[in-house]
Parts: structure tokens; C-alpha cells; sequence
């Protein structure tokens, strides 16, 4: 089990804002757990703060090519190169106090926070850290860009750098993102900007405490009076971006993230998406206040192919959500205009017969039934209906949640109660009985 974590000690570094060119002071402090990063603007009235979140999030057209926090008419700018660092030094909790709008560019890269950071020392916190999973494939895409997260045991990242230019041809990497690797493949490469686009950018207002030293100025020769640290330097500082920005999920994540030429608005983009992707889990599906219990079994679609012979148009089932052996399963059933029977009932007002939510509920059952270890491989008939009411409608567009709870269970019989729910209103209920048979 992997613990919180904040500093040993508070400890301060200075510099510049790249963009705003302000000087700054930031102070980081010990935090309690379960408290994440915050950030405290002790040069304001009243010192007000905020949590590193993509709640928190400044839209990135009005403000672009940085990661801005905002909330109450305050302004943190740049947050993204700092947010990478606690990520890969795995400080879960910490307060950030910062006397000016942007946090201090430093040599463009996450190397001094890394120093200042290990000087403090890391401590050790008493409390299970949380991890944001991701369940399910989420992905957005803009142009050319596209960014893709995949459930994945750890944090990877595969990142493509591709611009149509002769120092920035195509630069491929994938790791894992640890302690380790942060800061040996990633934390100390630099931010960069094209030499073509520094008048429009110092024209918005933008790049004021720039230099040379701090941000590689390339042409098509290369970088303006400076050396890179590696001839892939800009891939890797693409990578140090993303890791800051996936900071916004307010937890550290565990999935696989592959990102084609993603920048912080696509990168801002996918976050709101796995945001509400984690809302829906909480809430046990769109539109539907079921809450399920988050230590139960789920099984998806493939799984579920392997428990029950239905296929379409007859697989009633997407996703197990909750499956306690022996005990209870919930299942989700996504209704939408695209199954087959709408077709004909009824084509002017589309109405899910109610037999099949009846079947929907069968089939959790048989996969309950079924996914008990000693009836592996056996099939279950669904002999006899009882008590069965229909109490609502159900359109295209519901989510059907299939609760089944087991009230009998023999070797070769099992009796369940079912309910169908459309946002935690019941829409049927019944009895089933089934029999269990050799295949
Ligand atoms: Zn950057």
C-alpha cells in the first residue's frame, strides 16, 4: 500500500515569472493529508487559496501556452512545471504560498523545485494514498492533436512531438512516470518556443521574463545561444507539461495516457472529461443516483461475453458495475435509439418492451449465477417469472440499472429479486427463478 506524502520541512526559492517577468517568492509547507496542493496568495487581503484542480482551471484560450489557477478574481499563472515535480516526487499534499501571479520559471524546467523539494525532505504520511483510476478509455482530439487515456496498473505516458520544422521532426517517448524516471528522464528538460512566434507572443504580453537561458529559442539551425540537454529535449519537456496538468484530477492517476502533439488545451480537455468519467462511476451511471459499493467486483463487456452466450441483438448487458459472489449483482444497460427493437416498437414513440427489460435483468442474474466459481462453465435457464410489475417507462437515452439480489441458491436452482431503475426511480421489478445445467 503506497502512503501520502508531504515535506519534512518548509523551505523557499525566488525567481521570475516567464511570462509575467514578476519576481516571486514561494514558500512550500508541510500539509495534512488528504489535503493536496494549494496554493496561498499571502501578498493579497486576506490571503486567499486554492487547490491545485482543474475545478480551479483559467480558460487556456484567454490565457495560453501555460496552465493557470484562478478563483475569486486571484491568478496563479504557470503552475504546470511545479505540479510535474510534486507528481514525480510523489508529494500528495503540500501548501504552496506564493507572494506575486506566477510561479517562478526557473531555468524552464523542474530541476531547482527537484533540488529545493529533496533539501526539505519528504516525509512519510500516515493514510492510504488516493489514486484517480481511470475505468475506461477516454480520449480528445483537436486538429492534429489527439491525447488518449487507457486503464493501466501505473502512470505511463507515450507522448508524439511532430511539427513541421527541421529541429522538431517527428520524437517519440514511453515510460513509466516513478520517482526514478521523472527525474532522470524528464524533470531537467526545458520549455521551449519557436523564433517565429516570439514577436506575437512578446506582442501579447507574453514571455517577459523569457531568456535565452530559460527557454530554447529555436530556428531552423537550432537553439539561439544555448545547448540542449539532449537531442530530444522537446519531447521530453511536452512529457514534463502533461505530467503537471494531470495533476489537476486533484490526485495523482494510474492509467496509460498516449498524446499526439497534445498541448495544455487538450491536455486541460481530457482532465474535465476523466472528471466527469469519475462522476458517473460515483454515481453508478448517467443520470442515476445508484452508488455502489467501490470494494465489489466489475466486469466489462468482454468478460461478460465470456459469462453469458447472448449476442446482438439479445445482449442485454454492457457492464457489471458491482458482482459480490453468491450475494447480489448490478448491471448497466445504456438504452439508446440504435437497439433494433425501437424499430418497431414503437417507431413514432420508442418504448423499450418491457420483457426485455426483463431479459436485462435475467441476464445479470445468470452472470451472478454464473460467475460463482463452482458453476463455472454451466448454463442457466431461466425458468419462471414471478411478481413482475412495470412501473415507468423506458426511452432511448436511459441508463437501466439491473440490481439482482440472490434469495435462494441450490447447486442446481437459484431464486433472485431483480429491480430495473432509471435515475433511482424503479421502472420494473421481479422474481426470477432459474436452473443451473450442465452445457
Ligand atoms: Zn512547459
Amino acid at each position: 500500500m503506497e502512503l501520502q506524502h508531504t515535506l519534512k520541512h518548509e523551505i523557499s526559492l525566488e525567481g521570475v515569472g516567464l511570462h509575467t517577468g514578476n519576481p516571486v517568492k514561494i514558500t512550500f509547507k508541510p500539509a495534512p493529508v488528504d489535503l493536496g496542493i494549494n496554493f496561498v496568495r499571502v501578498d493579497l487581503e486576506g490571503r486567499p487559496w486554492l487547490k491545485a484542480d482543474v475545478l480551479n482551471v483559467l480558460d487556456a484560450n484567454r490565457i495560453p501556452r501555460r496552465t493557470s489557477l484562478g478563483k475569486d478574481g486571484f491568478e496563479i499563472h504557470t503552475v504546470e512545471h511545479l505540479l510535474a515535480v510534486l507528481v514525480g516526487l510523489g508529494i500528495d499534499n503540500l501548501i504552496v504560498e506564493i507572494n506575486n501571479n506566477e510561479v517562478p520559471g526557473l531555468d524552464g524546467s523542474g530541476l531547482e523545485f527537484i533540488e529545493v523539494i529533496k533539501k526539505a525532505g519528504i516525509e512519510e504520511q500516515n493514510s492510504p494514498r488516493k489514486y484517480f483510476l481511470v475505468k475506461e478509455p477516454v480520449w480528445v482530439a483537436e486538429k492534429d492533436s489527439l491525447l488518449a487515456v487507457f486503464p493501466h496498473p501505473s502512470f505511463k505516458i507515450s507522448y508524439t512531438l511532430d511539427y513541421d520544422h527541421p529541429i522538431l521532426r517527428s520524437q517519440y517517448i514511453s515510460l513509466e512516470i516513478n520517482p526514478e524516471t521523472f527525474e532522470k528522464e524528464i524533470s531537467s528538460f526545458r520549455t521551449f518556443v519557436l523564433q517565429d512566434e516570439v514577436e506575437e507572443l512578446k506582442k501579447i504580453g507574453l514571455g517577459k521574463g523569457a531568456s535565452y537561458d530559460n527557454t530554447l529559442v529555436v530556428t531552423d539551425d537550432g537553439v539561439i545561444k544555448n545547448q540542449l540537454r539532449s537531442p530530444d529535449e522537446f519531447v521530453r519537456h511536452k512529457v514534463l507539461d502533461l505530467v503537471g496538468d494531470m495533476y489537476l484530477l486533484g490526485m495523482q492517476m494510474k492509467g496509460n495516457v498516449v498524446a499526439i502533439k497534445s498541448g495544455h488545451t487538450l491536455n486541460i480537455k481530457l482532465i474535465k472529461k476523466l472528471t466527469e468519467q469519475k462522476a458517473r462511476y460515483e454515481l453508478g451511471g448517467v443520470g442515476s443516483n445508484y452508488t455502489f459499493k467501490q470494494e465489489a467486483k466489475e466486469l466489462g463487456i468482454s468478460q461478460i461475453m465470456q459469462i453469458l452466450p447472448h449476442r446482438y441483438p439479445f445482449l442485454l448487458v454492457d457492464r457489471i458495475i458491482s458482482l459480490e459472489g453468491g450475494k447480489r449483482a448490478v448491471g448497466i444497460k445504456n438504452v439508446t435509439i440504435n437497439d433494433g427493437f425501437f424499430e418497431g416498437h414503437f417507431p413514432k414513440r420508442p418504448v423499450m418492451p418491457g420483457v426485455l427489460i426483463i431479459e436485462a435483468m435475467a441476464q445479470v442474474g445468470g452472470v451472478l449465477m454464473l460467475s460463482q466459481e463452482e458453476h463455472q462453465g454451466k448454463i442457466a435457464y431461466f425458468i419462471a417469472a414471478n411478481n413482475i410489475k412495470f412501473r415507468k417507462t423506458v426511452i432511448p437515452g436511459d441508463q437501466l440499472v439491473l440490481e439482482v439480489e440472490v434469495v435462494k441458491l441450490r447447486s442446481k436452482t437459484g431464486q433472485v429479486h431483480t429491480q430495473a431503475l432509471v435515475a433511482g426511480k424503479v421502472v420494473a421489478e421481479a422474481d426470477l427463478m432459474f436452473t443451473l445445467g450442465e452445457s
